[in-house]
């Protein structure tokens, strides 16, 4: 009876956390995957096209010498490293440079190259002898503001005439102040208010609008409203581009308020799939016996990098204090921990100063460690209400086509509860995950 009521709690916690995630986390996370990732994500998909105007020729480019940047931009370019376009960016970036001004909706996850591309369209098209506001990008913090500013000052780095402003909360201006410089990146409620209450900015002079992350903006009602007002200050010829990384039907709508007449490019995320993983379950009775099964493994393989998934902070960090107990050099990523502490412990793992990665799911929702070879769920991926998980399941331990390398899954089960949720799992991915006896284990590998 105590077990159940302790799971009971476990399960409350576990809630608790999920919820806290809705309420502020999608900003977080999206944070999160910009401080953790310093290249493109592989795709191979190809870019999904509608036109507008479907008689007029679509142009893709290959290079970026095809765009006719300004040499400063090239520079900057070729500066940050980039050799070519990325996918989205063959196809985004002709359509946002080449005149008259397309507007444009486009999605893809993130890490393939949108912030680079609307942030070079910016660059392009302010004119620095002109001392006002041209462009405004809006985004649904003051950090991801920042990281987007950051990418602005990295590609503008030669060409330094063109001048940057935050307009963030916190960021006091002197009343009847007009802004001289060319790009405004902020959040939509200050945006809004530099726009209208306080005039900083005359937004009937603006040529670029980008409204960033518009799946995370549309979790907070009220930046919908303020992004929505915010356009419609603007001038007829203003070009309006919106980028978000996921398309479900409510971005979808408020994409289609802010951008009119759009061209629209969509980029699917890579599909993972679990052929190239063996699976496998472990039976125990308890906590206990399945960290005594984790040692059975760790005794019998050789793993170079694992990662353990648990479904509380509690066990997390239970299970990490056994593990280094052992000798194992663990790393644990928690949900308390701040968004810039998550990013470094990430970055110390995928360096490989430590092998193995204790997280909750939550913590580790929508990061990809990809050269980890081994996944451990210490416990089965549950949703709120306890059924099996399976996106997240997927998401773990599935690999993406033709990168994904040979990998290995190890379930703990521990009573009637999760072996039923093993079970679905299996069944719903109609691939045999097989029985692993720890006390003989010649069989992996
Ligand atoms: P997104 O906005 O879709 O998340 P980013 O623009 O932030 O993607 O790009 C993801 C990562 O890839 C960044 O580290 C960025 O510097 C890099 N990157 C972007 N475009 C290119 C490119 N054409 N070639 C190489 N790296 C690129």
């Amino acid at each position: 009876a105590t077990d159940s009521w302790a799971q009971a709690v476990d399960e409350q916690e576990a809630a608790a956390e999920s919820v806290s995630l809705n309420l502020h986390d999608k900003a977080a996370q999206s944070l999160l995957n910009k401080l953790i990732r310093n290249n493109l994500v592989n795709n191979t998909n190809q870019v999904e096209v509608l036109q507008k105007d479907p008689n007029s020729p679509l142009y893709s480019v290959k290079s970026f010498e095809e765009l006719r940047l300004k040499p400063q931009l090239l520079q900057g370019v070729y500066g940050m490293g980039f050799n070519r376009p990325s996918k989205i960016q063959e196809t985004a970036l002709p359509m946002m440079l080449a005149g008259p001004p397309q507007n444009l909706i486009a999605q893809s996850q993130s890490g393939t190259g949108k912030t680079a591309a609307f942030v070079l369209a910016m660059l392009s098209h302010v004119d620095p002898d002109n001392k006002y506001p041209q462009c405004l990008c809006v985004s649904p913090t003051y950090e991801l503001a920042l990281q987007t500013g950051k990418v602005i000052e990295q590609m503008g780095k030669h060409y330094p005439e063109v001048k940057l402003v935050y307009a963030i909360r916190g960021n006091k201006l002197p009343r009847g102040m007009k802004l001289q410089e060319q790009i405004v990146i902020g959040t939509p409620g200050t945006m809004l208010d530099w726009c209208s209450k306080f005039k900083f900015i005359d937004p009937k002079k603006i040529k670029v609008f980008v409204l960033d992350e518009a799946d995370v903006m549309i979790a907070t009602q009220g930046h919908q409203d303020q992004s929505i007002r915010i356009q419609r200050m603007l001038p007829q010829t203003c070009q309006m581009l919106l980028f978000s990384a996921t398309f479900e039907e409510t971005v979808w709508n408020f994409a289609q308020r802010i951008v009119p007449s759009p061209n629209i490019i969509k980029l699917k995320r890579e599909e993972e799939t679990l052929d190239t993983i063996k699976q496998y379950y472990v039976l125990c009775n308890s906590r206990e016996e399945k960290f005594q099964a984790l040692c059975n493994v760790y005794g019998a393989i050789t793993i170079a990098q694992a990662m353990i998934f648990c479904h509380t902070r509690k066990t997390a960090g239970w299970l990490a204090g056994e593990l280094s107990r052992e000798g194992h050099q663990v790393a644990l990523l928690s949900g308390e921990m701040q968004v810039e502490q998550r990013a470094a412990v990430i970055d110390r793992f995928r360096d490989g100063k430590e092998k193995v990665l204790v997280t909750t799911n939550v913590c580790a929702r929508g990061i990809d460690v990809e050269q980890v070879s081994v996944v451990i769920n210490f416990d089965l991926p549950v949703d709120k209400d306890g059924n099996p998980d399976n996106e997240t399941y997927l998401h773990r331990i599935g690999r993406t086509g033709r990168f994904g390398k040979r990998g290995l899954a190890i379930n703990m089960v521990d009573g009637k509860m999760s072996m039923n949720i093993l079970n679905r799992i299996q069944e719903h991915f109609s691939k045999k995950i097989e029985r692993l006896d720890t006390d003989d284990l010649d069989e992996i590998e």
